[in-house]
């Protein structure tokens, strides 16, 4: 499951998060993780509360 490149730079996102404590969505932006089955992540903090924010963006 070689995806090839380690080393990249970190790559952001910005969009529509869902908010779990304000239960809205939240528009935001945060940084891109892959975690180890090769998902896409964003990760950003909600401007109004704070709450980190997670966002599932799908296979790299
Ligand atoms: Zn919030």
């Amino acid at each position: 499951m070689g995806l090839g490149k380690e080393a990249v730079m970190a790559e952001t996102w910005s969009g529509e998060f869902y908010c779990v404590k304000c239960k809205e969505k939240r528009e935001a932006e945060g940084e891109v993780k892959v975690n180890d089955k090769g998902t896409r992540m964003a990760k950003a903090v909600c401007p109004v509360c704070s709450t980190n924010l997670n966002r599932i963006l799908g296979k790299a």
